[in-house]
């Protein structure tokens, strides 16, 4: 059996954060905003303003911090605590990832809809079902999912092309990877994030996204935090949220997301963001799929033209050996993901390519800004 899933609408260009009033209303009028305490003072008035026009009940939270189940439980009982109580219809999430996850993890807990309105495009979880949950130390402790994606996904490109440079190269490295998973979770006819086969449609829409993402990166990069957004930007957001958000869930991951389990481990790696961590995870991969030496040098080439990380020391990891490797290998072999490879990996296969992603990682020194 397959089972294909998205958001329920999608809305994505300049202003359409005014339009969250209407789309909220039509799902409910009860709602908690969870919103990144960063970026809530700039949107705050307008959703006041929207909020009331569509005679909305809410209860507003600022959240700063990392999603942890210590995190979920207080903002929980803020809410059981607050104006609504439980009586929610839907949480509404405003943020880039973090805030999107502790929203979904609050909407888990409550039983209610999701509405997501990412801030950035620093990974795919605007349209996803799944969230990610960490330790006190940053390290990944749980991937959990919804019952259903996200009622509506608004993505107001104005905002979005506000947000640092550094987060649209991370949600580049997020958006990458996903044709080469979804290829590998096809072939071997394994488990998605549905825990069913993979969709030939997802698995299309996912190497769609590999083709927009590498034809205009750099074009969109180009005005990412400094300028309105242009065409480019645009569909690089779409190839984002849309193609490779749904591309992964319904398509399936493979070594490159499986990889940020072992990565975690690594308290210098922990920090960089999902989308660096995940970039390096592919070159691993693409390395294990025994990728020709052309194939390989593109793919860093391009890397170095948006700021991914080619190597664990251009990520800004300075104990790379034999050691590390291992650190990471183990989780990595562990993970559900990595059934959905080609060939079984043992724990030399996975350290023989991270020695060659790292040797070969030496001659492209990604510019440390961007990461
Ligand atoms: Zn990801």
């Amino acid at each position: 059996m397959i089972i294909f899933g998205s958001p329920s609408r999608y809305y994505q260009g300049p202003g359409c954060f005014d339009r969250i009033g209407d789309i909220v209303s039509g799902i409910g009028k009860r709602v908690v905003v969870l919103a990144d305490s960063f970026v809530l003072p700039m949107l705050e008035e307008r959703l006041h303003r929207r909020f009331a026009q569509s005679a909305l009940e809410a209860q507003i939270l600022p959240f700063s911090g990392d999603v942890t189940h210590g995190t979920i439980a207080t903002l929980t009982a803020e809410v059981e605590a607050g104006p609504l109580g439980r009586q929610v219809d839907v949480v509404v999430a405003i943020g880039g990832g973090k805030a999107i996850d502790v929203g979904k993890a609050l909407c888990h807990k409550l039983g209610c809809a999701v509405v997501t309105v990412p801030t950035a495009a620093a990974n795919d979880a605007p349209t996803s079902k799944n969230y990610v949950v960490y330790d006190d130390h940053h390290v990944l402790v749980e991937v959990a999912h919804l019952s259903e994606n996200p009622k509506a996904v608004i993505a107001d490109t104005d905002i979005i092309a506000g947000a640092p440079r550094a987060l649209l190269v991370a949600g580049i490295g997020d958006a990458v990877t996903k044709a080469f998973e979804a290829a590998q979770c096809y072939a071997v006819q394994g488990k998605t994030m549905f825990g069913e086969k993979p969709s030939l449609s997802a698995l299309a829409l996912a190497e769609a996204g590999y083709r927009v993402v590498r034809d205009h990166a750099v074009e969109g990069l180009a005005i990412a935090g400094t300028a309105p957004p242009n065409a480019a930007f645009e569909k690089l957001v779409e190839a984002l949220f849309v193609m490779g958000g749904i591309g992964f869930e319904s398509g399936g991951l493979s070594i490159a997301h499986a990889m940020t389990r072992g990565l975690s481990l690594v308290p210098e790696v922990a920090m960089a963001m999902h989308g660096q961590q995940v970039a390096y995870g592919l070159l691993v991969q693409l390395t294990l799929e025994g990728r020709s030496e052309d194939f390989l040098a593109d793919m860093r080439a391009f890397y170095d033209a948006v700021g991914l990380a080619t190597s664990l020391s251009t990520l800004g990891f300075s104990g790379v050996e034999d050691g590390a490797f291992r650190v990471i290998a183990g989780p990595t072999l562990a993970a559900p993901h990595t059934k959905n490879f080609t060939r079984t990996l043992s724990e030399a296969d996975l350290i023989d390519a991270m020695r060659r992603v790292e040797a070969a990682g030496v001659n492209f020194p990604t510019r440390t800004g961007d990461i």
